[in-house]
């Protein structure tokens, strides 16, 4: 069936070879094999499931969070010549009885719903009736807790998939796990001993940068003039914030056009329109906007203000060059950025251990923003991937400037946090080194340290970032919880005992000295 599937790459959409991974998935689903696979944007996931449900009897099931990306495939398909349709709240009622009676004459080879539609008696009593060649599930890792994304409807999927009978096989496609979010979604949806898939997150035609301390609106200008003929996307935080850097592209002649939330879905979608056959350059949007756009020539990703989490950042920044074509992702950074994101997961999240998980996702984010690593790496890094080589193109991996020995001042901070023992969290740690004389620090006893006031010629605020810093790089950590605490990591022992020496760039130095960065 492989050979068949082969051939139906070429007749149906033109292509010549199956990229890393599609081969192996396609047919261990055709043979009947649970698959979980985690594959980055931009790898070509779609036809792991569609090759195999148009050659296997029967419809498959595919679980899709997003309408608008439910509409597109299903549009794609028809262009294809492969009939399908989808349910999801959109429809009319007339609309939705035709295609559940479609369904059941056996009229599509593919059918896309929305999560929250699998949870009924009316649904369940209609799949009873269908044969389900295969499910796929989609951005299967909003099924995790401890996912970036989690949806409580996710959940209902592994009852229904329990209840089916003939179970068909069942294949869960992520391009954002950790490795504990791999496991959960392996256990939540209860697979049966799935063929796991990593196809690898390093997408190498990415060249990632970070930029912090700069005028953003300049930053900006120049680079869009610099980059006249190319089509881009910039993320902001907010939709009054999208609405604000649209306008001000607008006025300086930039094409730009805008999407988020606000906007009524007849604007958006002639937004989506607009920019996929380039009548409008850049596109600037929240996270509203993206999932599911297939437009393989977006040349940068720019965000405006980070994301709350590394999987958002990546997924986002890895709507650049799916064409395959070097492309950039920009990172701006401020740090009161991180206070916006903060609020935004106090405000949105009131399980206090979803927020914790939240928090603890937001300060990788930030160590993103402050490491000196290969941006790459780090990203792969947290995805569990080692030994991925640096990839010689990011801000990092350029930095041309002169590396500062800081063992000196990374001792004193190291042997300060050491003799907290974890109690406080890094504001505390920076008070004992600059030797505050707050309340506080006098109420616990602080300023008897030896480490007390071991900084004190550094402002309070570089002292925090230091910390900051030292943190990214991994000799310390900061612990979970609402009170997020601070204390050594293993890395700190070689450094305290003095075998190892700790540098840093004189541009991330100097910067924070002219009072720019933080
Ligand atoms: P994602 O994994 O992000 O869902 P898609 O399935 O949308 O990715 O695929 C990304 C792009 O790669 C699409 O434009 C798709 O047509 C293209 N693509 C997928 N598989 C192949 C292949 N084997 N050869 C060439 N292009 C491919």
């Amino acid at each position: 069936m492989i050979e068949q599937a082969q051939r139906m790459l070429k007749q149906v959409y033109g292509f010549d070879t199956f990229r890393k991974g599609q081969g192996d998935i396609i047919s261990g689903l055709l043979e009947g094999t649970d698959t979980l696979a985690i594959l980055p944007t931009g790898g070509g996931k779609s036809l792991c499931y569609q090759l195999p449900a148009m050659l296997l009897p029967g419809t498959a099931i595919v679980v899709s969070p997003l309408i608008s990306l439910m509409k597109d495939q299903v549009d794609a398909l028809g262009r294809l010549g492969v009939s399908a349709a989808y349910l999801n709240s959109s429809l009319d009622a007339a609309t939705y009885r035709d295609v559940i009676r479609q369904t059941a004459q056996g009229v599509y080879k593919l059918l896309y719903v929305a999560p929250e539609r699998l949870d009924g008696t009316m649904f369940e009593s209609f799949t009873a009736q269908m044969h389900i060649s295969l499910i796929a599930i989609d951005e299967a890792h909003c099924v995790s807790q401890w996912g970036h994304d989690f949806r409580p409807s996710y959940r209902q999927l592994a009852n229904w998939i329990g209840r089916l009978d003939n179970r068909p096989p069942v294949a869960a496609f992520t391009a954002t796990a950790t490795p504990e979010v791999t496991q959960d979604i392996a256990d939540m949806l209860r697979l049966r001993e799935p063929n796991v898939f990593v196809t690898g997150f390093a997408r190498t035609n990415l060249s990632l940068s970070v930029v912090t301390g700069t005028d953003k609106r300049k930053f900006l200008r120049d680079y869009l003039a610099q980059r006249a003929d190319q089509s881009g996307i910039i993320y902001t935080a907010t939709r009054k914030e999208a609405e604000e850097v649209c306008d001000t592209l607008t006025r300086l002649g930039i094409s730009a056009g805008k999407y988020h939330g606000g906007l009524g879905d007849k604007e958006r979608a002639e937004a989506q329109e607009l920019f996929r056959f380039d009548d409008i350059r850049v596109m600037v949007a929240t996270n509203a906007f993206g999932m599911g756009i297939d437009k393989p020539n977006v040349r940068f990703v720019v965000h405006w203000q980070m994301p709350g989490d590394v999987e958002s950042y990546y997924q986002e920044a890895g709507r650049a060059g799916r064409d395959g074509e070097e492309s950039e992702c920009v990172l701006m950074f401020e740090p009161q950025d991180v206070q916006v994101q903060r609020f935004l997961i106090e405000r949105g999240t009131t399980d206090p251990e979803r927020r914790t998980i939240q928090l603890n996702k937001l300060y990788t984010m930030m160590h993103y923003s402050r490491t000196e690593r290969c941006l790459l790496q780090f990203i792969v890094s947290y995805f569990g991937e080692a030994d991925v080589p640096a990839c010689g193109k990011c801000s990092n991996c350029l930095d041309q400037s002169e590396k500062l020995d800081m063992t000196e001042e990374a001792r004193k901070a190291l042997s300060c946090v050491g003799r907290l023992k974890g109690r406080f969290g890094v504001s505390m740690a920076s008070k004992v080194l600059k030797g505050s004389r707050e309340k506080r620090i006098l109420e616990f006893g602080l300023d008897r340290l030896s480490t007390y006031g071991l900084l004190r010629d550094w402002p309070e605020k570089e002292i925090t970032d230091w910390l900051y810093w030292l943190v990214a790089e991994g000799y310390m950590r900061i612990s979970e919880g609402e009170y997020p605490t601070v204390s050594l990591a293993a890395e700190a022992l070689p450094v305290l005992e003095g075998t190892v020496s700790v540098f840093r760039r004189r541009s991330m130095s100097a910067k924070r000295r002219a009072g720019e960065g933080a």
